[in-house]
């Protein structure tokens, strides 16, 4: 049973908010996912390969743009980490969830993400798990939330935690590496750091959520950012599928497809890089 609360949180989500990038997309798309890819991957040269892995966040329910995205990693055998929030879910949400992935399911990595996605901050920055409140409430939270997951999804559960709007306070990180979390997932550069033994398996390139007023230097921008971390020799890429056009989708179709057939690059999800 998801709590009317809930239910108001997530239909806030599943609002279309569409990028300007993904409203305008550049006519030759292909031939510049083409070009990064190439030119980060001439980094390389003869020694390490690349390491890429993708992160969807805000998912519990399994709609139109779920199975799109979900069918675009299976087909190309990418996998993928899927950042759940407990509150939202429930066994027949999991069932629909994992009925769409099924022939792949070695792909996925089914992990936290946060308790109900609420954020407790009065002012600053959105945060569930922020300053704002007291230790007792945000282990509570975050106890209640792996405990739901470990009950739905069984041995899916994977315990890494992604904090919703990638940032949480020092308190959330010590607590995580007591409850043997074995990573935590935020932006790149997010502090405080990690205590450590416990990895940020980081992102940095946001697809979905880009606030960018211009969609000209916003694709610069986008295209800039991958080049960049994919040429680093890690390169983390958060997903939002309820904010997707089709725009967004053809993106992804050619980016899989391109990075799928570059022999410099490693594809993994959380528990590879753990
Ligand atoms: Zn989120």
């Amino acid at each position: 049973m998801v709590g009317r609360l809930d239910k108001q949180e997530l239909e806030k989500f599943m609002k279309p908010f569409i990028s300007s990038i993904w409203r305008q997309p550049p006519s030759d798309l292909a031939a510049r996912i083409e070009v990064c890819i190439r030119d980060a991957c001439a980094h390389f040269g003869n020694a390490e390969p690349g390491y890429i892995y993708f992160r969807a966040d805000d998912v519990a329910v399994a709609g139109r743009q779920f199975y799109r995205m979900m069918e675009l990693f299976s087909n190309y055998r990418v996998p993928l980490s899927l950042a759940v929030v407990p509150a939202w879910l429930t066994p027949e949400r999991w069932n629909s969830l994992q009925n769409t992935g099924l022939k792949s399911s070695s792909l996925w990595c089914w992990h936290q993400h946060g308790w109900r996605h609420f954020n407790h901050e009065t002012d600053g920055r959105n945060q569930e798990f922020g300053s704002a409140r007291p230790y007792s409430e945000i282990k509570h939270d975050l106890l209640k939330g792996r405990q739901r997951l470990e009950n739905i999804l069984g041995s899916h559960f994977y315990p890494v935690f992604t904090p919703p709007w990638n940032r949480c306070n020092l308190a959330t990180l010590e607590l995580l590496k007591e409850c043997r979390y074995l990573a935590v997932s935020r932006n790149c550069g997010a502090l405080p750091p990690s205590p450590e033994k416990l990895p940020d398996l980081c992102v940095d390139v946001d697809l979905h959520t880009r606030k960018v007023k211009d969609p000209v230097s916003g694709w610069d921008r986008l295209f800039k950012a991958l080049k960049k971390d994919i040429s680093s020799g890690r390169c983390g890429i958060m997903l939002h599928h309820q904010k997707m056009n089709a725009a967004a989708f053809d993106f992804l179709d050619i980016l899989l497809k391109t990075i799928k057939q570059s022999k410099n690059i490693v594809l993994v999800n959380f528990k590879d890089l753990v």
